[in-house]
């Protein structure tokens, strides 16, 4: 039977006080990977913290091989100030260049401010002995959800098929940012992946189930969980495979979105509704493929951190996306 051990990291903080950092580990009897995953880099990214809160459900009394180590809160301070960043004013574009953008930070630094801190204290303790490192995101409910692997290394790529997401992402080197915690990750020899569940600033807890099933078909692929792992089947390749961007006409229109991110679709099938703010005429946009829709509604990029972006509403002159969809067969 697994051990579980819960522990805390204590950070010193510039200021003099503590911020603790819960986290868990099931350890194996035998000799087997090293495995970190953690959520909540970013404030407002909670259905992560639920995800792992079900993946040590699902794990906890299994006959694991090796070490999972889980950390469901990585950014305390953001969560408590309730965005994506410790001290980010309201309205605050998201962006790489904040002071406590906590995924630019990684390795972090001992004597830096409270987020660099924070990320150097789980850098040296619980990354670095790692071999596999997953870290857990959510980006707007408008968008799909999609694994993230870093395209030069093969094995972050397979962690990503594995993920049983219909999405997945191979980023190319000139397209990650300097301290993201995967790329040093993988810089360091390590395999690394990036989730990204659909929705902000509230659980989404069929987004958290969808992500954990996926967890644990990578710890079976890896060899940490036993069982044999579910092979990837249809999966679609973002930028790469085939996609149709779809447009708004000119004029003044209140969006209707009738589908999700995620959802398949006919050619010709209904996807969205227009209403003329004027006239309350509607337009009916359809699908002019059939596929997956990955992005619809409020396509902007950073929405959630603008409220104004998010607002399902197109203006004169604007020319709006409204919707991606990607091509099947
Ligand atoms: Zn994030």
């Amino acid at each position: 039977m697994p051990g579980l051990e819960r522990g805390f990291l204590k950070v010193d903080m510039p200021d003099g006080s503590l911020v603790k950092i819960p986290y868990f580990r099931v350890k194996g009897g035998s000799y087997g990977p090293e495995v970190y995953v953690q959520a909540a880099q970013h404030g407002v990214e909670l259905t992560g913290v639920y995800t792992v809160k079900l993946l040590l459900d699902r794990v906890r009394d299994m006959d694991v091989n090796g070490t999972l180590t889980l950390v469901p809160i990585a950014n305390p301070l953001a969560v408590r100030w309730r965005r994506h960043f410790y001290k980010m004013e309201l309205g605050e574009a998201y962006s790489s260049h904040h002071p406590h953008q906590m995924n630019r930070l990684w390795p972090g630094r001992a004597d830096g401010n409270e987020t660099e801190r924070i990320v150097y204290s789980l850098y040296r303790n619980l990354v670095e002995p790692s071999d596999y490192v997953i870290d857990l995101h959510c980006w707007e409910q408008w968008l799909a959800p999609a694994a993230l692997a870093d395209g030069w290394d093969e094995v972050s790529v397979r962690l990503a098929e594995y993920s049983l997401l219909r999405f997945i992402a191979i980023r190319d080197r000139p397209s990650v940012h300097r301290g993201m915690i995967t790329t040093v990750a993988t810089e360091a020899g390590k395999h690394a992946l990036t989730i990204e569940h659909s929705g902000q600033r509230w659980v989404f807890p069929e987004q958290a189930e969808l992500v954990c099933r996926g967890l644990v078909n990578i710890l079976r692929y890896i060899g940490v969980t036993p069982g044999e792992p579910v092979k990837p089947k249809l999966q679609l390749v973002l930028d790469r495979d085939p996609h149709v961007d779809v447009y708004a006409p000119e004029g003044e229109w209140i969006i209707v979105t009738l589908k999700k991110p995620g959802e398949k679709v006919e050619k010709g099938e209904e996807i969205v509704k227009l209403v003329d703010m004027e006239s309350l005429e509607e337009r009916a946009v359809k699908s002019p493929v059939g596929g997956v829709i990955y992005w619809i509604g409020s396509t902007r990029p950073h929405i959630d951190t603008r409220p104004s972006e998010e607002v399902q509403v197109v203006l004169k002159g604007e020319k709006y996306r409204i919707a991606t969809i990607y091509r099947l067969g």
